[in-house]
């Protein structure tokens, strides 16, 4: 029933697979029910962000090699604190930080959009600037079953865009400058061969 279980190992760790893993290129299959091992995985995917030797503000299961959607994402800080100004949805979700979110989409975005530089715990040693909507409307539903629409600016609504965009096997890098991806290509090719020989190793 849920394939993707087939592919995560309860006794391996996870590692965070980097550029060249098939799984980030993959689009992910939605989840039903909520079961244990639903939950065991969430558990995993959070614990793979907070361990993370770079600090991230946000991780998809397809970064864990695993093609189904969910996410996990803290984007406060140590205080736990909503930044000035947060939109209601922020003041739900900042409280539940790290927070589990799953089969995540973006049902509604803002015409007015930013442009920032990002990066990503898969492409590390890569930067580049990626315009997006500035606010966005969540709907996704969290571990305990509750389903929720959440309003949502700042750096929590860049973050969900780019942990939705590994759901669907895009990665930032697809959406900066040509000169930027020009600049990044050799990073990128290096990334893809360490990630082949991991693979090689692990099979
Ligand atoms: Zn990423």
């Amino acid at each position: 029933m849920f394939e993707f279980l087939k592919q995560f190992k309860k006794d391996r760790p996870m590692r965070i697979v980097v550029n060249g893993h098939p799984a980030l290129r993959a689009k992910s299959a939605p989840i039903g029910e909520i079961t244990a091992e639903v939950k065991d995985f969430a558990e995993k995917l959070t614990r793979s962000l907070l361990e993370s030797e770079v600090q991230g503000v946000g991780l998809a299961a397809p970064q864990i090699g695993v093609n189904t959607r969910m996410i996990v994402v803290k984007t406060t800080g140590d205080d736990g604190r909503s930044r000035p100004g947060a939109l209601p949805g922020e003041l739900i979700l900042d409280p539940l930080m790290p927070v589990v979110l799953i089969n995540p989409e973006i049902v509604d975005a803002s015409q007015e959009t930013s442009c920032v530089e990002e990066g990503c715990l898969s492409l590390p040693g890569v930067n580049g600037h990626v315009t997006r909507p500035v606010t966005v409307v969540l709907h996704a539903t969290l571990l305990d079953g509750q389903e929720i629409t959440a309003e949502c600016g700042g750096l929590l609504a860049r973050c969900l865009q780019h942990e939705i965009d590994h759901l669907d096997g895009k990665l930032f890098y697809d959406r900066i400058p040509a000169e930027e991806q020009k600049a990044a290509d050799a990073q990128m090719k290096k990334l893809a061969k360490r990630e082949a020989g991991l693979r090689r190793i692990q099979s």
